[in-house]
Parts: C-alpha cells; sequence; structure tokens
C-alpha cells in the first residue's frame, strides 16, 4: 500500500469528500470483504458517522491525530457512509448528507490555523478556478453559478460583481466552497449499491434507529412511547424515518399522542421529520387537535375505525389502540392515572 505524507491525509480527513481523498482511496483500493471482516472499525466508525448525519449534525471529522492508520480510516469511512446512506433509499436523507458536510468544510475551513491557505489548498483540490487579491477572491460568474444556494448570503444579488468576475471575502468564499463540497456529495448520491452486501443496508437502518432514538426520548414527555399499539408504533416510525405518511394517518398518530399526554410542542416536534413538514401549518393543525376547534373535540381512532382506514396492523384484541397502552402500562406496573395515562378516549 501506498505511503502517504501526514499533511496529505490530515487535509483528506479534514475534508473526505475532496478529490485527495478520493485519489487516496483509490490508491488503498480496499475490498469490501476486507472491511467488513479484517477492519470492521472502518464500518463501525462509517455507522457513527452516518448516525451524526441522520442526526443532522455535521459529519464528523477527526484530523488531528499522528497516526496514518487513524487517519486512513477516516477517509475510507466516508465512501462508506455513503454506501450506507443509499441504502436508506430516501432523497431526504442524501440531503442530509449534503448538508452534514457542508456544515462540516465550513467548520474546519473557519477553524484552520491559517484560514488564507486552507481556502487556497481547498479550493486547488476542488480544481476551482479563481485569483486571489488583498484577501479577496475572485471566481468568474459562471463559475459561481455552476453552484445552485440555498442561502440569500450566497444568491447572485447580494454579491460584488465586476467585470464578470464575483468578488468574496474569505468568509463567503468559505461559504462557496462548502456548497460546493455539499452540492458534489448530493449529485453522487445515492450510490450504486446493487453488487453491493446487505450487511451495509443493516447498518444503515441500525444508524437510522439510533438517530432517531433520542428524538423519541425527546418527544415523549410524560407520555410512553414504548408501549405504543403496533398502529400507532408503524406510523411513528415512518414518521420519525422521513417517510411520507398519508393524511390520515398523520391525524390518527397526532390525536394518540395527544390523548397520551404527549405535550403540543413535542407533537408538533414528531412532525418536523416528515419530508414535506411545514411548521406553521403543523402547529396551526396540531393545535386545533390538542385545544380543540369550533366546540370540537378530536380523539383518537378505535380499532373498528384504524380498520376501516387501512391502518390496523396487527390482532391486539382490544377494542380501542389507548386500551393496549393502558394495558402495557399497566403489566410494567405504572400507575394508570389521569395524570400520567390518558386525556380522553
Ligand atoms: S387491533 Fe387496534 S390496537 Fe391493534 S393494531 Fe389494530 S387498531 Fe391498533
Amino acid at each position: 500500500m501506498a505511503e502517504f505524507p501526514l499533511e496529505e491525509l490530515r487535509f483528506a480527513a479534514r475534508y473526505p469528500f475532496s478529490n485527495t481523498a478520493k485519489r487516496i482511496v483509490k490508491s488503498i483500493n480496499p475490498r469490501i470483504d476486507d472491511l467488513l471482516e479484517k477492519r470492521f472499525s472502518i464500518v463501525e466508525l462509517a455507522k457513527r458517522n452516518l448516525t451524526a448525519v441522520l442526526k443532522r449534525k455535521p459529519y464528523p471529522t477527526n484530523s488531528d491525530v499522528a497516526s496514518a492508520e487513524i487517519l486512513e480510516s477516516h477517509i475510507l469511512a466516508f465512501p462508506l457512509a455513503k454506501i450506507m446512506v443509499s441504502f436508506l433509499d430516501n432523497p431526504k436523507y442524501y440531503d442530509y448528507f449534503a448538508k452534514a458536510v457542508r456544515d462540516s468544510a465550513f467548520a474546519m475551513l473557519q477553524n484552520a490555523g491559517d484560514f488564507e491557505s486552507e481556502l487556497i489548498n481547498l479550493a486547488n483540490d476542488l480544481k476551482l478556478n479563481f485569483e486571489i487579491s488583498n484577501g479577496t477572491f475572485k471566481l468568474g460568474i459562471v463559475e459561481f453559478l455552476s453552484v445552485p444556494f440555498k442561502s440569500d448570503v450566497l444568491k447572485l444579488a447580494n454579491q460584488d460583481v465586476a467585470s464578470g468576475y464575483v468578488l468574496l471575502n474569505k468568509h463567503r468564499f468559505a461559504s462557496f466552497l462548502a456548497e460546493k463540497a455539499a452540492y458534489s456529495v448530493l449529485i453522487s448520491l445515492p450510490a450504486d449499491v446493487a453488487e453491493l452486501p446487505k450487511q451495509f443496508k443493516d447498518l444503515a437502518f441500525e444508524a437510522l434507529n439510533e438517530s432517531t432514538a433520542q428524538l423519541r426520548r425527546s418527544i415523549s414527555g410524560k407520555a410512553n412511547l414504548s408501549y405504543l399499539p403496533p398502529c400507532i408504533e408503524t406510523i411513528y416510525a415512518d414518521l420519525l424515518a422521513g417517510k411520507n405518511i398519508p393524511h390520515m394517518a398523520r391525524f390518527v398518530l397526532a390525536t394518540f399522542l395527544n390523548a397520551i399526554n404527549t405535550p403540543e410542542e413535542k407533537i408538533v416536534e414528531a412532525f418536523s421529520r416528515a419530508p414535506n413538514y411545514n411548521e406553521k401549518v403543523t402547529r396551526y393543525q396540531v393545535s386545533r387537535i390538542v385545544h380543540g376547534s369550533a366546540g370540537k373535540i378530536y380523539k383518537p381512532a378505535s380499532c373498528n375505525k384504524m380498520r376501516s382506514y387501512g391502518l390496523c396492523v396487527a390482532e391486539c384484541r382490544v377494542k380501542h389502540p389507548l386500551q393496549y397502552y393502558r394495558k402495557q402500562l399497566a403489566k410494567r406496573k405504572q400507575p394508570r392515572t389521569k395524570k400520567s395515562g390518558e386525556k380522553n378516549e
């Protein structure tokens, strides 16, 4: 295996999407089976990184080590994390991944000891055509517009433009590079995983479950979400996994969560994972369920109604999903009181 200068490895570990990192991965040329069998720690690292991405955190990097082996692990973990996220087969998670890369790249650039040199190194690595003069970076308009920006700060209308060039200070140039990195990652997803071992898929879904476990805990409030009936659990798990669930299922879930005393704010938070989440609309709808509307009280659906909606998924021998929840609570010898149990049926 080729040996790489430590500084090069560190750069690639800081920017695992970079061409330097890709060259190193190509040179190491790991066999997938080896990674899964002998170098399981890299696969675990990739899973851990994906979990962070799914929690909407920056893509984790670690370049402050002197061990070439550790740095290589971080570099190799990146394409593995991309493989895993591809197995989730959901554009929403590709977007999370790209944004995590953007946030991580921006933080790395900002925290570099020599900010300007770091910007130049990454820009050169990304084969960007730019000039620099007195701390101002000059980019051709076409080059600048090759990256679609979501934030206003990088819209062309908000830039200094002169003689066909966009003039960016260091911080804006850092934002541009981070967005460029994110875009390059986004358009590279999903990776072609058709021929790859299913273990990656299992690991990807483990990462997804781990990423939502904390959210589940934070959402629950006084309710105990470990005892949800199968029908509600199915809807809830789909929602946390970012699936687009039908309107009726959303309504059923919101009324149920309200009935078991989940705080209004937490119900809104649960829906924030939905792919087409609109906070204003969600708050309005959840508020109507929690506080009623025009004298109407919204109660959770009975099992008969759930069957008619096609949302019953098991035979629980109860007449109402709340009954199932109550029974589970009782089994765990938890006091069933109006305070800790439920509201209306
Ligand atoms: S039987 Fe009732 S509680 Fe059980 S899954 Fe069906 S609707 Fe839900």
